[in-house]
């Protein structure tokens, strides 16, 4: 923090824009934010910004470290800009006659839309706001703005609760008989003026500020303390946004959508963000102001009537946007202002957009080559490919219930879950493993913890830009909005929607595509891209499917990172095959232990006394397992699967422990005492007991199971080299590679890998055939990395398990984590779960030193990894940068992992 300003290195604080000139541009970010680059860059582009100033994100940073104080230096600065957006507005803040009146916008490097505070018409006071009536011979104009101003001041810099304001506002339409705000007139806005000056006087214990530069100060403060607000923290916790970049604030003349009929203010986009579509896409509102249009104070009106009712601003708006998306060679989320016709631009910045969207949209402006192929690739976040895998409804349970209601189509895809009314409940519940359906009249920022575990968010106000739909769309969430003919009744937890009464607890079901909702539960069905990758669909018949492929194939062109799966089953090779692995990186074989009518023959070998009844059980065992492999090997047309062998404590394979004592309590209750049944379970329970362990993570597993029962790896390197050896008789190519887990010491390995070599060769001897494999090892206990150099005299291959490696490193249990994960990230003692994204400072430090270590005495050392980390993007980008050969996966994150790939790629290229 100490060392990054924000500031440039000139020292300079303030920048100014206005009068077709400005000081920063859009490669300012850093120091000014996204709206302050945005700002700037269109006053250069001689675009329609109205004049203005942006103190910089490193005034955020000293404000904080001075505990709130800002230099002289800053101050003084401001004031001269102050002076110069008064000379070039000819107009002075405050003043009684023709007074300037600006906001104060909040404008981070990152948008964070709706977290942080906004505050408009500032320099109004009981003078000058008497001053723009006169000039504007307008006094409805004038005192609407003022309550405006005072309900907004009131709240961000007062800290006065919304809800009082909102509470004299509905007495006063009420008393005079009227629904919307824009059908009171100016006594009744004086009215609301003064009722608002009495809840300041009495909650503040002083009048409202009436001196301009003090209400200027209160606000700038008040955005940088909103950088520290719990939801705005919340956000950049949940979006990685790092909390010391701090936020800039923009001071900047205001123009009216206040006015009257002639005037309007809205937002758009250039191109639908939900679907991609390449349409004009927003709403606006006559005669409003600021945030009217997304707080869902009156519905909105779908961008395209504005032709109709302002045909010369909409003209102006749709080349001004069009401009902007070729300037900025991405869709552009712009806001605007109309003030009697006239238009004016207020922000611009890259839209956010759904995962659908972002791959229809890359593929469109490839097409349209506004870009290339590879800027195609760096512009899709890779997470949100997921959201294309993301189920749909099965079309004959969806048809066969009626519609209830329906809604806007906000963010696609297919949610059903139990009704929950308030965004605690939703986390609550959902803690519960419930699935939950948000039911909001609108969202607020505040609800995003609650939206974030939620399956779907529905709400009944609200337009395509309100917040429900801005962040549904960004989180990947299937919401609906505006559901207008939903009743929501919060305080005793209920909604009528269609003619039912749905209480908490119900579910509800709506499709984020159409906007329908439905009463009841739905089950859902893969995605049109799964359903291509298991073969239900034909790739011709799925434009996003071929679309979603020509990305990737873009992506294969970038990437230096093979990309494998862990699979353990054909099935599962078979979809990582279809998604692009090219390998399994690890397959793990005690899964196959639980496959049908399989598990009393491991629980055989487990209770076997001796080694001759093991074995028995062993060989039973043996057709099974080479039955797997074979088919796991034949979905990878000859790429490299790696099998571990046995890994998890016997224990796991046999009933607990509780349960057979219940059983056997219950059976001598019964009497039952003397059958055969009874005697076999008290045999099972002894066993049970026998193999209990204190610490079953640091317990008989991995190849210490192997070292102690040696017949075991025996069966299993048999398994797979018969199978190997069938398949190149057949005349396919394969190529196995044997992974020994959880070796520490050199020596481990070698007693391993010697059994596996015997029973490799007397095989290939059998069957009268060669196979080349590979023997090798997990990396996953830390001394096995730090001792690589030694590992690797035996190992052929690494593979980086870094799930058990993060474990091992960190000391935390993976399945205990959870108890105490929340305080450390509350803490700031950890900023992520290392499970979820590698900690690259220490258990990265281990494969790095790994790696260097196992190549210094094998130069060809084959490295990978195969913890949930290979899924990872920032962990891919890590791995790229070690110099890792491949990452391994789930089957359905292969498509993340390409992607991550490909930028890790361009990027780490980038920074050399
Ligand atoms: P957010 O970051 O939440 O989008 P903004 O700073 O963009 O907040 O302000 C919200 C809205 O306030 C804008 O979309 C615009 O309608 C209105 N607004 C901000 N500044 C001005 C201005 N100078 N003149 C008129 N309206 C403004
Ligand atoms: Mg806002
Ligand atoms: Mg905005």
């Amino acid at each position: 923090m100490a060392k990054r300003t924000g500031s440039g290195k000139s020292g300079k604080h303030v920048y100014f824009f206005g009068n077709g000139k400005a000081d920063g541009n859009r490669n300012m970010k850093d120091v000014l934010g996204g709206k302050g680059s945005g700002l700037a860059e269109m006053t250069n582009a001689g675009l329609p910004v109205p004049p203005g100033f942006t103190i910089s994100t490193g005034v955020c940073t000293i404000y904080y470290k001075n505990k709130g104080k800002l230099t002289p230096a800053v101050e003084q600065e401001m004031l001269a800009n102050l002076k110069k957006l008064e000379a070039v507005s000819k107009a002075k803040l405050g003043a009684s006659d023709n007074p300037l009146l600006v906001s104060v916008r909040s404008g981070a490097k990152f948008s964070m839309p709706g977290m942080m505070d906004t505050i408009l018409n500032l320099g109004l006071n009981d003078k000058s706001v008497e001053g723009l009536k006169a000039r504007t011979a307008n006094g409805r104009f004038a005192y609407d703005s003022y309550r405006r101003f005072i309900q907004m001041y009131g709240s961000v810099v007062l800290e006065i609760p919304k809800s009082e304001f909102e509470h004299e506002f509905e007495g006063v339409k009420a008393s005079r008989k009227v629904k919307l705000d824009t059908d009171l007139d100016e006594s009744a806005l004086q009215d609301v003026v003064a009722r608002y000056k009495k809840i300041v006087k009495s909650k503040t214990r002083k009048d409202f500020p009436q001196e301009p530069l003090e209400q200027l100060r209160g606000a700038r403060d008040a955005v940088f303390r909103s950088w520290q607000n719990p939801r705005a923290k919340e956000y950049r916790r949940i979006y990685e946004i790092p909390d010391h970049i701090g936020t800039a604030v923009n001071v900047q003349a205001m123009v009216f959508g206040n006015t009257g009929d002639r005037s309007a203010t809205g937002v758009g986009f250039t191109r639908n963000p939900a679907t991609g579509a390449k349409e004009f896409f927003g709403e606006f509102l006559v005669n409003a102001q600021g945030e009217d249009v997304v707080a869902g104070i009156r519905t909105p009106n779908p961008i395209a009537e504005l032709e109709s009712v302002l045909p010369k601003a909409y003209k102006q708006l749709r080349q001004i946007t069009t401009r902007l998306e070729k300037h900025y060679r991405d869709v552009q989320d712009f806001e605007f202002t109309i003030q009697d016709e006239q238009l004016y631009m207020l922000q611009t910045r890259n839209g956010k957009r759904t995962g659908y969207a972002a791959v229809m949209i890359a593929t469109d402006l490839v097409a349209e080559k506004l870009v290339s192929p590879k800027d195609a690739v760096l512009m899709v976040e890779p997470e949100s490919l997921s959201q294309l895998l993301a189920p749909i409804f099965d079309p004959k349970e969806w048809k066969g219930l009626p519609v209830a209601t329906k809604g806007l189509p906000a963010s696609p895809g297919a949610a059903s879950g139990q009704v929950v009314f308030t965004a605690d409940h939703a986390v609550e519940w959902s803690r519960q493993n419930k699935a939950v359906m948000l039911v909001r009249k609108e969202t607020v920022p505040d609800d995003i913890h609650g939206m974030f575990v939620a399956q779907g968010i529905l709400t009944a106000t609200g337009g395509m830009t309100s917040h429900a739909a801005v962040v549904g769309r960004q989180m990947g969430k299937p919401s609906v909005v505006g559901a207008g003919s939903l009743e929501i009744d919060e305080r005793n937890k209920t909604v009528k929607v269609g003619g039912h009464t749905v209480k908490e607890g119900d579910w509800l079901s709506f499709d984020g595509l159409s906007g329908e909702v439905k009463v009841g539960r739905v089950a859902t069905k893969p995605s049109e891209i799964l359903q291509v990758v298991n073969g239900e669909m034909k790739a011709q018949q799925s434009d996003i499917y071929r679309r979603f492929t020509q990305l990737l194939s873009w992506a294969d062109k970038y990437r230096r990172l093979g990309i494998r799966a862990n699979a353990d089953q054909p099935d599962q090779s078979a979809i990582a095959y279809n998604f692009g692995a090219r390998g399994i990186g690890l397959c793990r074989t005690e899964h196959m232990f639980f496959g049908e009518g399989r598990i009393p023959i491991v629980q055989r070998m487990i209770l076997a006394n001796n080694e001759k009844d093991r074995r028995a059980a062993l060989a039973e065992l043996l057709p099974l397992q080479r039955g797997d492999f074979y088919g796991v090997f034949k979905e990878m047309h000859g790429e490299p699967v790696t099998i571990r062998t046995i890994d998890p404590p016997l224990h796991e394979f046999l009933p607990k422990r509780e349960d057979l004592m219940v059983k056997i309590a219950r059976m001598e209750t019964t009497g039952d005492t003397s059958s055969k049944d009874y005697a076999e379970t008290s045999r099972l329970l002894h066993r049970v007991e026998q193999l209990h362990e204190f610490n079953p993570m640091l317990g008989h597993r991995g190849v210490r199971l192997g070292i102690t029962y040696p017949e075991i790896t025996e069966m299993q390197a048999r398994a797979i080299l018969e199978a190997a050896c069938q398949l190149v008789k057949e005349g396919i190519k394969v190529v196995p590679e044997i992974m020994i887990p959880l070796v520490g010491d050199v020596r481990e390995l070698r007693d391993q890998k010697a059994i596996v070599v015997r029973v490799a060769d007397e095989v290939m001897k059998e069957q009268g055939v060669k196979v080349k494999y590979l023997v090798g090892t997990m990396i996953e206990v830390p001394r096995g990395a730090v001792t690589a150099d030694e590992v690797a005299k035996e190992a052929e291959f690494f593979s980086f398990g870094t799930n058990d490696l993060t474990q091992l490193t960190y000391g935390f249990s993976r399945d205990d984590i959870g108890k105490f994960l929340g305080a450390y990230q509350d803490k700031k003692i950890l900023e992520r779960d290392p499970f979820a994204s590698l900690d690259t400072v220490g258990v990265g430090q281990l494969v790095a030193m790994g790696t260097t270590k196992g190549r210094a005495t094998r130069a060809d050392l084959k490295v990978g990894v195969c913890g949930e980390h290979g899924g990872d993007p920032s962990s891919i980008f890590f791995f790229e940068k070690v110099g890792l050969n491949y990452v391994s996966c789930s089957p359905y994150r292969v498509p993340v992992a390409r992607l991550a790939a490909a930028q890790a790629a361009l990027q780490t290229k980038a920074l050399d």
